[in-house]
């Protein structure tokens, strides 16, 4: 993994939602893993970090032949979602040491999280808290819905959601979790933002990051951006100097996210 010119090393997250069961993930892997590694190979490769479905992981590991969540090979794999607390009656959620036995990285407040399940920036810092003590990555979602966006309320959604998504970090902690800006209108939907229009706010994200962490951690901490990315407009997006990789769903589902790979390191700032 090469880092880019601005320091922070790119990566590129698969985020296969509610697809691929066992079998069929186990399948999917077998088939893009020599091309992925591969593509992984050449200078300037992103850091690639498949996030299938939590029953799904250990089949996963097992076709990447991953020797134990610590080394860091350049396919890592991540969850989707966990839970704060340490174990209990928590009926059908992940502790973060459950986490950390298959995975260096989990998603956190994915926007479908958020509407389908309730989550809000409180649940989602604490989980973030949660992760950073564990030894997890977390790639924190936050994004404007279609109606803020029209309405021209980006700026001041992407404030609130900073400040109580990533509140009480340490200075240490500031410099390790991943931000991903995924504006939901764009989600699934086909309908990517533009590169400025990302590149605009993911300035925006680290400047209110820099009021809360210093300049320091703001010039480290890595945001990607996230929405209908595929392999034809990646490369718009790793063209923009603050954007430092990408959360990929729909097109993560497909061989063809080893191009994504590929053409994200091509123009890598
Ligand atoms: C996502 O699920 O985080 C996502 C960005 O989905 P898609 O790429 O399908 O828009």
């Amino acid at each position: 993994m090469t880092a880019s010119s601005t320091g922070r090393a790119a990566i590129i997250a698969g985020n296969w939602k509610m697809n691929y069961g066992p079998r069929e993930a186990a399948k999917f892997v077998q088939e893009i893993q020599p091309a992925l590694s591969e593509a992984l190979q050449a200078p300037g490769s992103p850091l690639c970090i498949l996030c299938p479905p939590a029953i799904s992981l250990a089949a996963v590991r097992a076709v990447l032949d991953i020797p134990d969540a610590a080394s860091s090979p350049q396919i890592e794999l991540g969850a989707q979602n966990m839970y704060f607390e340490e174990k209990g009656a928590f009926t059908g959620e992940l502790s973060p040491n459950m986490v950390h036995e298959l995975c260096t990285t989990v998603i956190l407040g994915h926007s479908e999280r958020r509407t389908y399940f309730g989550e809000t920036d409180e649940l989602v810092n604490k989980k973030t808290l949660a992760a950073l003590r564990h030894g997890l990555r977390p790639i924190v979602c936050i994004g404007e819905n279609e109606q803020q966006h029209e309405s021209g309320e980006t700026a001041h959604i992407i404030t609130i959601q900073v400040r109580a998504s990533l509140a009480n970090l340490t200075s240490e902690q500031a410099r390790e979790i991943v931000i991903a800006y995924e504006p939901i209108w764009a989600i699934g939907t086909g309908k990517a933002a533009t590169g400025e229009i990302a590149n605009n706010v993911i300035r925006q994200i680290r400047q209110e990051y820099q009021a809360l962490y210093g300049a320091e951690a703001a010039s480290v901490v890595r945001i990607l951006y996230g929405g209908s990315v595929t392999s034809d407009n990646i490369a718009e997006f790793m063209a923009y100097p603050d954007i430092d990789g990408a959360l990929v769903g729909g097109a993560s589902l497909k061989p063809d996210f080893i191009n994504i790979v590929r053409n994200s390191r091509q123009v890598h700032h």
